[in-house]
């Protein structure tokens, strides 16, 4: 993918938030919205939560008024992808800017290399206060938490209440201090242990027998036959109350910043690392299934200088979210990382009307594709092969417009399938007779990026031993 947008983009697009102090001077005009405040950016990653699970994504099924909010007052992305259905290699891109294949870890089961460049430690170095919050998953032992001055984890919070904490680390910060702050909210993934009022609204299914809803026992299932009666219905209906008390904590955040006043001086992103697998025979296996489900996520933007009330159609990536927080603290990522980076700024996006930044969404209507059109390519996990040489994984897919390109592989054979996933979201109608060009072009795209991407491949490392047991403790098993 190509790193950089073009100099004039970048350029109207570099300090939306102006600085002060030690900070470089904000532009003239439009831009500078948050003069006399330092930079405040807050990134939290929402796991598991499907895009079509909440109201401003068309669902109807959970009450999400705080994340609909966040759509109201700022920008939602129609088409925003994750490279991989797996909360560490896809934490990894964003916190990165780089595609799996380049910066290495390509499951749960390694670890980031250390010399791999973070946002964090990338702003630490520039005069950054940098905080992460997160509670279950071992981002530690994953190294993906180089670079936060202040790194809390509880993981004995299993009501996924992180917000005290944030809040008391934000209100010790000195008040001239740029900050940046990674908050992880683990609540809609598995194990499910929705409050009371949220369980009582949104399950009524009858399932009460005596297996829990870990990914162990649902493989255990899938493995002796199937899920017994009501089963499919309350892991369904659980999830849904765990994404209403995600809706909960993200109003309690939102209503913690607007008590200190600093609600609209904060830039906030809210990304899901992976969606959930819903249908059947993957219900709830979304580690495993890399579908539009899966690979498809929400992405929310809300801030100085982000229009309100926008849609983006545009395809977007989470390997997006570095270059666009860089910029945010008056960095330029192309300088930094160079042909690393395989994210785009998504200033242009968020700072234009959406209907000028629509474009990519008209992408493959006639049955042909643009060469030049940005591509979202995703892949099932896979252990990291060794440096240079193509991964050998189980799925590829590569995603632009309205078509996805399939490719399996099995058993040394692999299958070609395209899939019209504006009309058919669930991949279920095989349209690549009908159109061999874009199955051409996709395929071309898509081996390209795998060997762009292994030139450059970071070697992953191992993951500890309490790294591990944490894994199986959330039900994956061993590796
Ligand atoms: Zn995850």
């Amino acid at each position: 993918m190509g790193a950089a947008w073009s100099g004039a983009a970048l350029s109207s697009a570099l300090l939306l938030i102006s600085g002060c102090g030690d900070q470089p001077p904000a532009p003239a005009g439009p831009v500078a919205l948050a003069d006399r405040h330092p930079p405040q950016v807050v990134l939290v990653t929402l796991d598991t939560l499907s895009a079509d699970r909440l109201g401003c994504y068309g669902g109807r099924d959970v009450a999400t008024p705080h994340l609909d909010s966040i759509a109201a007052d700022g920008v939602r992305f129609a088409r925003a992808a994750v490279p991989m259905p797996q909360t560490a290699p896809s934490h990894a891109s964003l916190l990165t800017g780089r595609s799996p294949f380049s910066h290495g870890l390509t499951d749960n089961w390694h670890s980031l290399a250390p010399e791999v460049d973070t946002l964090a430690e990338l702003l630490l170095r520039r005069g950054v206060e940098t905080g992460c919050f997160y509670n279950v998953f071992q981002f530690n032992d994953a190294n993906l938490v180089q670079g936060f001055r202040t790194q809390v984890r509880d993981v004995s919070d299993l009501a996924n209440d992180l917000l005290p904490k944030f809040f008391g680390w934000l209100d010790a910060l000195p008040p001239a201090k740029p900050s940046f702050a990674w908050i992880h909210l683990f609540i809609a993934h598995t194990p499910f242990v929705p409050p009371d009022a949220h369980r009582a609204r949104y399950v009524t299914a009858d399932y009460d027998g005596p297996l829990d809803f870990s990914v162990r026992t649902r493989l255990e299932l899938l493995r002796s036959g199937g899920f017994p009666p009501h089963y499919a219905d309350e892991f369904l209906q659980l999830y849904d109350a765990e994404v209403a008390f995600l809706d909960e904590r993200v109003g309690a955040l939102l209503d913690g910043l607007r008590a200190r006043d600093r609600l609209d001086r904060t830039l906030l992103l809210f990304m899901a690392d992976h969606g959930e697998s819903r249908a059947l025979p993957t219900l709830g296996m979304h580690a495993f299934v890399a579908s539009q489900e899966t690979l498809r996520v929400p992405l929310l933007v809300r801030g100085p200088g982000v229009a309100r009330g926008a849609v983006v159609e545009s395809l977007v990536e989470n390997v997006d979210l570095l270059p666009t927080v860089l910029e945010s603290f008056g960095h330029d990522p192309v300088a930094l990382l160079g042909e690393l980076l395989d994210g785009r700024s998504l200033w242009p996006l968020l700072a234009a009307d959406a209907s000028e930044a629509s474009d990519d969404a008209a992408g493959g209507a006639a049955g042909t594709l643009d060469a030049d059109e940005r591509v979202a390519f995703g892949a099932l996990p896979c252990t990291p092969p060794p440096p240079g040489e193509l991964p050998d994984v189980e799925r590829l897919c590569a995603w632009q417009g309205r078509f996805k390109l399939v490719v399996q592989q099995r058993d040394g054979g692999e299958q070609e399938q395209l899939f019209d996933v504006d009309a058919d979201p669930h991949e279920q109608h095989d349209v690549a007779a009908a159109h061999p060009n874009v199955v051409r072009a996709l395929r071309r795209r898509l081996d390209d990026w795998l060997a762009r991407t292994a030139a450059r491949r970071a070697p992953a490392g191992p993951l500890s031993r309490a790294g591990q047991q944490m894994l199986q403790q959330l039900g994956y098993g061993d590796r």
